[in-house]
């Protein structure tokens, strides 16, 4: 156990069933007019959750306008489009209602509401300039209605550049969400397999922040559970996506997934998986790093066990008795088990265009653009190594 850590965690958050109504009565609204961020497919609108949310921000005082253009790898002309819409109403506060894709372009679209130049200026790897968003950002209201990217509970948002296809994850104390309110019954109609995707995203932040090398035990603790949870709830919810009980746990173990994801980090897992969809977008995030997840562990639980049996536990296998090689070897068993359950064992890279001759330029990319990634893999990966993680994925 590190007992040696920074522990920062600023969101307030509002966890349960019906919690979205305390949105009308909450004292903690950070502002008076809102630029309310939503995905393209329209989906917010169908489901009523947008009109909700109008007139629960309505009696708590508060405007506002409507930026409906984000996609499911959402794209940095969006997030410069969108803030301008902020600047042009004079919003105060930008609340991203949606997927993990809408909440991350909501805290990016607040970062360039305050401050000039281009969104790429203030990236740190890949082509980003690394400048300090010196004017800060508006505040961020998070309102998530897919169980994964812990969004609502981290200061990280995702967003792809085409043109150089960069997928880069970033974000700092100015994007942590001032107030999340995470409520179940907004995810009771995610179909299945948006379900398994998004549920496996969550999983991997929390079994990828308790291999992390900034481990700490605030999140050990959380990763173990969140690992549980998903483990035996997942597969239920898949299902039966009207299970509340399933979505509720679901809901939590991505929050806890979100928190790990603020106390310690994900590693080269996501760097590789970015570096996939970055230039092969039709692939859902979630979808690419179960493709990818197999090779990726079995290939870190090799060289280095430490850790592994820990999860292999959470995943309900039984290791007592077992050499300390196949106690890790045993998390392997577990992932294969959940991927199977969970109606994604079909996925191959292949299915989604992808070539053998691409890999290695995969491999580079995920050094390029979120390197730093590799630095907190409890060992030392080479492009080499990525690029033998991706063929071994790819056979
Ligand atoms: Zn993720």
């Amino acid at each position: 156990m590190n007992l040696n850590f920074s522990l920062y965690m600023p969101t307030r958050i509002l966890f349960g069933c019906g919690k979205l109504t305390e949105l009308g009565t909450t004292p903690f609204l950070p502002g008076k007019k809102a630029l309310i961020v939503i995905g393209a497919s329209g989906a917010m609108r169908k489901q009523g959750y947008l009109k909700r949310v109008t007139q629960l921000l309505k009696s708590n005082g508060a405007s506002s306008v409507v930026f409906d253009k984000i996609q499911p790898n959402p794209l940095v002309e969006h997030v410069e489009e969108g803030a301008k819409v902020a600047r042009a109403n004079k919003c105060d506060f930008v609340l991203g209602l949606g997927g993990g894709s809408t909440i991350d372009s909501a805290k990016s679209i607040a970062v360039m509401a305050k401050n000039p130049g281009k969104y790429w200026d203030y990236l740190w790897g890949g082509s980003g300039k690394g400048k300090t968003p010196a004017k800060g950002a508006l505040p961020i209201v998070a309102i998530p209605t897919t169980a994964g990217t812990g969004t609502e509970a981290d200061p990280w948002t995702v967003i792809t550049k085409t043109d150089t296809n960069e997928k880069i994850g970033w974000g700092g104390p100015l994007t942590f969400p001032r107030l999340s309110i995470v409520d179940p019954e907004l995810m009771l109609s995610v179909p299945p397999k948006q379900t398994a995707y998004t549920g496996m995203d969550a999983f991997f932040h929390s079994v990828e922040c308790y291999l992390a090398n900034v481990n700490q035990p605030t999140s050990d603790h959380l990763a173990l559970e969140a690992i549980r949870l998903i483990r035996k709830h997942l597969p239920i919810a898949v299902k039966d996506g009207r299970n509340i009980e399933a979505r509720t746990k679901l809901a939590w173990a991505s929050t806890e997934a979100g928190i790990c994801e603020s106390l310690s980090c994900c590693i080269s897992h996501h760097s590789m998986e970015h570096a996939l969809s970055a230039h092969f977008p039709e692939v859902p995030h979630g979808a690419g790093l179960t493709m990818l997840s197999v090779a990726y562990f079995s290939y870190l639980a090799e060289r280095n066990s430490n850790r592994f049996p820990d999860l292999a536990r959470a995943m309900g296998e039984k290791i007592d008795g077992l050499s300390r090689k196949d106690q890790a070897m045993a998390f392997i068993t577990g992932l294969k088990k959940l991927i199977r359950k969970v109606g994604l064992k079909e996925q191959r890279l292949s299915r989604f265009g992808i070539q053998r001759g691409d890999l290695r330029k995969l491999a580079e990319n995920s050094f390029h653009t979120m390197g730093k990634l590799f630095e907190l893999t409890p060992i030392r990966l080479t492009v080499e190594d990525a690029a033998a993680i991706y063929e071994r994925a790819y056979a």
